[in-house]
């Protein structure tokens, strides 16, 4: 297939804001893609047919959302703004100054990519047509360049794309090189989209109408969307696998049955299920099950979530994000070889750090250094080392428990823990199994909640004993209690140098929530205060190099940075596209360990606006 015919779905994307015409645009590309193994070779790459690279399909759904490899995976493309800044240029002959000038007037490297080879003074000799494959396979490889000479490979590679592109397909390769795709598409639309392209066809298709449809089915001009059973389907199956192109071609293939055979697998992390906020601890108790002898009580810990992954002598471990931190914690690694006992398994916990001396937490702030540092690791072990606090067993020795009741998964937990404390050991925890009456309950919710904030945690957790496990959603079989006011965290799409003394720093900062249809994020406020200026440094520095666009002193930034925000309430307001304006907001910290994505959402605001 011709990258330029990719092009073209991106445009189309580009130049619509309704959602499900985007899922529509997607669920077509997909959709037309439905052999297995497509032998329209574009390039003569198409020999090279092992593995997922072969499947047309899988480079598609890669390519879309121009993330070329998933989260868990160690590669990264290692492509930089002045990296592509000298490929375009070496490919066009085009000065670097005059791409510069277009890129600061344009605010996006793409459109002087494209700028530069319209202006092209140089012809190829030898130009190969450039297909969707060769862009997925250049842009791959890059990861794999080390070493001496790595840099220059790769801009030579990122140039012979360049060189072989019209204008149009040279914006959108820079674009996919550097990671800003600008098409607004988010994890939602994937999945819609391979629903609707590849399961509503073949069922009765309960949204569908009338329409008699067969699989594959184009959706194009058609006002179809995908049924939410469908919908379903294909969401389990990404939250298990947080694998797109896998979970694209198994329902192309074997559709729902196959997708529900999807499961965990060692050292592939699923997503983490998250808990619901309770009111307090009465409201927990009421909503968490339905009956109190399923409760159990935890203590709540502030640390990294993490989820580790045994085969053997063999652990690794992930953050939330799904990010691969396993050198980060030599000491949970060695803990974990020797205090669990089963040959595999996929633990779910809580890291957190604690000083050696006191052997009482420490703040998060403190042991989140742990989770970015790249050198001197063991010393830093050492100064702040991690107990492990689990509290989940999604595997154990090849048998998946997703579908197992929480009091079986910790059963089985037990079974293979040979507990040490300060190093790995079950969440402190209460059945309320035994309590007589509501009040017992709540006397026994009220001592362990008042435990864990006395040793310095920071609230309880209620769970669900009956409950399944449910990846990537946020559930109300698990609820959380804490103190204050939930503070938001919420991701800087923009920025503005302060005034006076800290006029060198970013200190005005618009605070976006996420909106994951549009894969966007809405302003809902602006912060101003609450940092130390060691911190106003540090989000300064984070920030400058995310620059996007200028405008005098305020510049607009990739929308990377993650922080937490306290604030004292949420007012209704027109200043803003949300609706929403915070009210007093203050710095609490930044959230290294959240993904843009897992910032709190638009609607999320609407809920606790409602709540005050
Ligand atoms: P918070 O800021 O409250 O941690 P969050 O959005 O990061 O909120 P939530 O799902 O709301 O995450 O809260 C659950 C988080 O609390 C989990 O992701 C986990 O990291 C942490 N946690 C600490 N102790 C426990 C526990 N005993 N059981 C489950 N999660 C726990």
């Amino acid at each position: 297939m011709e990258y330029a015919a990719l092009v073209d779905v991106y445009r189309r994307l580009e130049a619509t804001a309704s959602n499900n015409e985007k899922t529509r645009i997607l669920a077509d590309l997909f959709a037309e893609r439905a052999e297995p193994r497509s032998s329209d070779a574009d390039d003569g790459s198409a020999d090279i047919s092992t593995g997922s690279d072969a499947d047309l399909l899988s480079v598609l759904v890669t390519l879309v959302r121009g993330k070329l490899f998933a989260a868990w995976e160690p590669d990264e493309l290692g492509v930089s703004s002045s990296l592509t800044l000298r490929a375009v240029s070496k490919a066009t002959g085009v000065s670097e100054g005059e791409i510069e000038e277009r890129w600061e007037a344009t605010g996006d490297l793409g459109d002087a990519a494209a700028w530069a080879v319209e202006n092209s003074q140089q012809r190829t000799l030898f130009s190969e047509p450039l297909g969707v494959r060769r862009v997925h396979r250049t842009l791959r490889e890059l990861a794999e360049y080390e070493g001496a000479g790595s840099q220059d490979r790769r801009i030579d590679a990122v140039a012979s794309l360049v060189s072989d592109a019209d204008p149009e397909a040279a914006r959108y390769v820079v674009r996919t090189a550097l990671g800003h795709m600008r098409v607004g598409i988010g994890e939602g639309t994937v999945r819609d989209a391979i629903a609707l392209a590849f399961l509503d066809g073949a069922t009765d298709g309960d949204t569908l109408g009338t329409e008699e449809v067969t699989e594959p089915r184009s959706v194009g001009q058609s006002d179809a969307t995908a049924s939410d059973e469908a919908v379903a389907a294909v969401e389990r199956a990404h939250q298990v696998t947080n694998d797109f192109p896998l979970v694209a071609r198994t329902a192309r293939d074997e559709g729902r049955e196959g997708l529900a055979a999807l499961g965990i697998e060692l050292f592939r992390p699923v997503k983490s299920m998250l808990a619901e906020k309770a009111e307090g601890i009465e409201d927990g108790l009421d909503s968490v099950a339905p009956d109190l002898s399923s409760v159990l009580l935890e203590h709540k810990y502030d640390g990294a979530r993490i989820q580790i992954h045994v085969d053997g002598d063999e652990v690794r471990v992930f953050t939330r994000r799904l990010e691969d931190v396993t050198a980060q914690f030599p000491d949970v690694v060695a803990a974990v070889r020797e205090h669990v006992t089963a040959d595999s398994c996929v633990l779910d916990g809580e890291a957190v750090g604690y000083d050696p001396d006191t052997e009482r937490p420490v703040v998060f702030q403190e042991f989140s250094r742990r989770i970015k540092r790249e050198y001197d690791i063991a010393e830093l072990a050492e100064e702040i080392p991690a107990v492990v606090y689990l509290f989940d067993c999604l595997a154990v020795d090849g048998e998946s428990l997703l579908d197992a009741p929480l009091r079986d998964r910790l059963a089985r937990l037990d079974d293979l823990l040979d507990p040490e404390p300060l190093a790995l050991e079950r969440a402190t925890h209460r059945s309320l199994a035994d309590c007589e009456s509501r009040d017992d309950a709540l006397a026994a919710a009220e001592s362990l909640y008042a435990d864990a904030l006395d040793a310095g945690h920071e609230g309880l957790m209620l769970k669900n004993l009956d409950a399944v496990s449910q990846p990537g959603r946020r559930v109300g079989a698990m609820m959380k209690v804490k103190p204050t006011m939930e503070p938001l965290d919420l991701v800087v799409p923009r920025a503005q140098y302060s005034e006076g003394r800290r006029s060198e720093w970013l200190g005005r900062l618009f605070l976006g929530a996420y909106d994951p249809d549009a894969d966007a994020f809405v302003v809902v406020g602006r912060l101003a205060t609450g940092y130390t200026d060691e911190e106003l440094q540090e989000i300064t520095d984070r920030l400058e190099p995310l620059v996007t666009d200028r405008d005098g002193r305020i510049l607009d930034v990739d929308p990377e940075l993650v922080l937490e925000v306290e604030y004292e309430e949420i007012q209704q307001s027109p200043e803003y596209e949300s609706g929403y304006a915070l009210r007093f907001p203050r710095f609490v910290r930044i959230r290294d360990d959240l993904a843009p994505e897992d910032a709190d959402t638009v609607e999320r605001v609407g809920e606790l606006f409602d709540q005050q």
